[in-house]
């Protein structure tokens, strides 16, 4: 599997008075100030390195940017478009972070996955549903585990 998304490290470069300035990767324009910044293996201005989503100088909001489909973002943007919210507590899968999600207690979920683990029943807005060793349960089975359980021994 190839992995697109990766975060790259920013430099800030002093520029030496005797070396020929550089061009930067952000407006073309040669790059006459006293500082630069390196990333991506290209010069930038310092307010020509910019996150794609929120305009933000990223020079200035850390040492790292991320980058996902020729888009320069931050880390925030960059998390919130292209990250995960966590795995899923009934298929365990990944849950990207700009999707819709259900959640109950520490647990989140895919809105596909949020259904009786049982007996495969969803819940409409207003169901109640009941968490139980983990597992989602409806109603309905949930007082059935209570009465089979009714019969083990009470330990105090
Ligand atoms: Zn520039
Ligand atoms: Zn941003
Ligand atoms: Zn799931
Ligand atoms: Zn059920």
């Amino acid at each position: 599997m190839q992995k697109q998304e990766k975060s790259f490290g920013i430099q800030m470069l002093s520029v030496q008075p005797d070396t020929k300035p550089k061009g930067c990767a952000g407006c073309n324009r040669k790059i006459k100030d006293r500082y630069l910044l390196k990333a991506l293996d290209k010069y930038w201005h310092e307010d020509c390195l910019k996150c794609a989503c929120c305009d933000c100088r990223l020079g200035e909001v850390g040492s790292t940017l991320y980058t996902k489909a020729n888009l320069i973002l931050c880390r925030r943007d960059y998390l919130r478009l292209f990250g995960v919210t966590g795995n899923c507590a009934a298929c365990s899968k990944l849950i990207p972070a700009f999707e819709m999600v259900m959640r109950a207690k520490d647990n989140v979920y895919h809105l596909d996955c949020f259904a009786c683990q049982l007996c495969n029943q969803r819940f409409c807005v207003g169901d109640k549903f009941f968490l139980k060793n983990n597992m989602i349960l409806c109603q309905t089975d949930y007082e059935e585990g209570l009465m089979k359980e009714g019969y083990a021994p009470q330990v105090r």
